[in-house]
């Protein structure tokens, strides 16, 4: 009782004892309830559905994610995909999603790299050289960014890290480097961004590393180099940060919305974070919800995956 006393700051007892107590309540997976999807759609006016480990794999679609979209298509229902993606233009991954059999509309996916345009703008950085590691549409992000991208072995102002592929990895990365150091050693500043802080991602039966890997190992060269250079360090723009999930609500227009996504760290407690309920579905990267999660953050649902057990014969 007298830690209660203690943890409201002031002399007099909680009116409700010691249950009043302010504490961090950590979450218990067993006690996560399962939910159906149609019991999702009674409850939420708006789904928003991370891409990787949900409806697709790095080479197709996971089962009943077609079927799914169908139904939410046929039934007017109100969903965005909301992907860390930034290695294709909406219309590229739509295009993508198409092939491996969803019926999804490029206006209906939110990228990462969608988040380069305001962040340039906030930071001053439309009409600075930058260096971009990714494909040619993480380049285009840049450039409609306001960006002027320049090859990665010029003098740059700004290095993106698009993607982990898409280009000739090992000597882009080492050229961005090579002129990284030389821009540092100069005394010119350097701004760091990289839109994907996801570090692996689920391939067609394995894993792959993702661009915030990417990032890290560039982190690490820089704290061997400048070990005094604490600001050397990446802004990571998608989620668990909350931008791209403030840009989902203002497009779904309703605050009854939910969150589906298989990474905790990403999906889950950026989702969280950002008010939204969260359904963690166990078709991808995180395989298990550590104990020491706090529940505010944790999963308010779970899923096996997007079809229920027993109706895979149905499919
Ligand atoms: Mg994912």
């Amino acid at each position: 009782m007298r830690r209660a006393v203690e943890a409201h700051g002031s002399g007099t007892l909680p009116s409700r004892g010691a249950t009043a107590e302010r504490r961090i309540h950590y979450l218990s997976v067993s006690t996560v309830p399962s939910i159906t999807i149609d019991a999702l759609l009674d409850r939420y006016d708006a789904i928003l559905f991370d891409a990787y480990g949900v409806l697709v794999h790095a080479s197709g679609a996971l089962p009943g994610a077609a079927e799914l979209l169908g139904r939410l298509n046929g039934e007017g229902r109100s969903y965005f995909i909301v992907t860390n993606d930034a290695s294709k233009l909406p219309a590229t991954a739509a295009a993508r999603f198409q092939r491996f059999g969803l019926p999804l509309d490029a206006g209906r996916i939110l990228t990462s790299g969608m988040l380069l345009a305001p962040h340039f703008a906030a930071h001053g950085l439309r009409g600075r050289r930058c260096a971009v590691l990714g494909p040619t549409d993480s380049a285009r992000y840049v450039a409609e960014a306001g960006g002027e991208v320049v090859s990665p072995a010029e003098a740059f102002e700004v290095l993106v890290i698009g993607d982990e592929s898409g280009f000739p990895f090992l000597d882009w990365a080492d050229a961005a480097l090579s002129s990284l150091f030389r821009s540092i050693d100069a005394g010119r500043p350097v701004h760091l961004v990289v839109p994907n802080p996801d570090l692996i991602y689920p391939g067609g039966g394995g894993f792959g590393f993702a661009a915030g890997t990417i990032a890290n190992m560039f982190e690490g060269a820089l704290a061997l180099r400048y070990p005094h250079r604490t600001d050397l360090r990446f802004v990571r723009l998608g989620k668990p940060n909350t931008p791209i999930f403030e840009d989902a609500l203002r497009r779904v227009g309703t605050s009854r919305v939910v969150m589906v996504g298989d990474q905790l760290e990403t999906d889950i407690k950026g989702a969280r974070a950002a008010g939204l309920d969260a359904v963690w579905i166990e078709t991808g990267v995180t395989s298990t919800i550590p104990e020491d999660t706090p529940a505010h953050l944790g999963p308010t649902w779970r899923m096996a995956g997007l079809i229920e057990a027993g109706q895979e014969s149905l499919q």
